[in-house]
């Protein structure tokens, strides 16, 4: 049993029908497999719940972080303190509107997204389909893959600010550019997006989706732990082809490596830690630095 802080006790007391974790290693939410405990691992399944949350918290001065499936993220190994909302499976719900239009709740994963277009014969989101994280995740970062991006579909986003007010932007709204939108300078959860699409033949959807599908796992080294695509897309370069240049493929430090199948990856080989993960980053992005001079810059958020 472990010893609840007065925090801890409150949040709990205080919201009887949201599950909460204590200590709850980070580790089993990412795809690196790294990350200490986090002091308080709430799963609200609502957006109202989710509302109360933010108030309550912000109440307490604390800013939650918010986790969708944590497939772009590095914890740190020796944990968060404050709270951690994860969304994954929780805000959950896809709905068909009129005009070939998707309302898709930020929990859900963007192949489930991307699997249920298809078979309502609505094409655009194949791009999605094997993306791991969650369409809130994906909407945060203007997610993209095979020449595909979220901005090319999202009609309007719900945004909830960390006071638990909703808001509702359009795609334009959203500011969203290379792996970016508005959210990641001023804040504000993905509760839900909307995504236009193009009536196609459901056949030939899920032939474009597989395609994408088989090119991913020729190419990407799905068989051990990452966060995808490790650094942004540079100009004037592609991250893969610099590192690959410098002759990194291989090159570890402790237990995280760039994977030999894919040098734009960074992997965890067994029991890599964030600092080893954090160190081989800088030490890629410094060798390549010196034999390019070009600069590349982590796109696996750091917490
Ligand atoms: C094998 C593999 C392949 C990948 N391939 C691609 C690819 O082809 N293209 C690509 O773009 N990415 C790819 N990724 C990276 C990752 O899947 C995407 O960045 C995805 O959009 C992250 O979503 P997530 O739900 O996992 O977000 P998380 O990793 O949980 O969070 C990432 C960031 O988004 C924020 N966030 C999460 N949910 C919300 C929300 N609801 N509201 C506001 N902020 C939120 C978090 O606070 C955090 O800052 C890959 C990753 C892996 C492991």
């Amino acid at each position: 049993m472990i010893e609840l802080t007065d925090f801890q006790r409150d949040i709990s007391a205080r919201f009887e029908q949201v599950e909460f974790r204590f200590g709850e290693p980070m580790a089993k939410h990412t795809s690196f497999k790294i990350g200490g405990g986090a002091a308080v691992m709430a799963f609200p399944k609502s957006a109202e719940e989710l509302s109360c949350l933010l108030a309550f918290c912000k109440d307490k001065k604390i800013t939650p972080r918010i986790l969708g499936a944590g497939t772009n993220v590095l914890a740190p190994d020796e944990g968060l303190d404050g709270v951690v909302i994860c969304l994954k499976d929780c805000l959950d719900g896809i709905t068909l509107l009129p005009d070939n239009c998707l309302r898709v709740a930020a929990g859900v994963t963007m192949t489930r997204a991307a699997v249920y277009a298809a078979n309502h014969g609505l094409a655009g989101l194949e791009f999605a389909h094997g993306i791991p994280g969650t369409v809130g995740g994906g909407v945060y970062m203007n997610a993209g893959a095979y020449g595909g991006e979220i901005c090319m579909v999202c009609k309007g986003v719900d945004v909830m600010d960390f006071d638990g007010n909703l808001h509702r932007f359009s795609g334009e709204e959203m500011g969203f550019s290379y792996r970016h939108s508005r959210l990641e300078e001023e804040g504000g959860i993905v509760v839900s997006a909307d995504f236009l699409l193009t009536p196609d033949d459901p056949e030939q959807i899920r032939a474009r989706m597989q395609d994408l599908m088989t090119r991913r796992k020729t190419s990407q080294p799905l068989d051990l732990p990452s966060a995808g695509s490790a650094f942004k897309r540079p100009v004037g370069g592609y991250a893969a082809a610099l590192i690959d240049q410098s002759g990194l493929k291989g090159y570890r430090i402790g237990d995280a490596a760039v994977s030999e199948k894919h040098a734009g990856f960074v992997v965890n080989l067994k029991e890599a830690t964030a600092k080893d993960v954090r160190a081989l980053l800088a030490s890629v992005s410094d060798i390549v630095f010196n034999k390019t001079g070009i600069r590349l810059e982590p796109e696996v958020r750091i917490w």
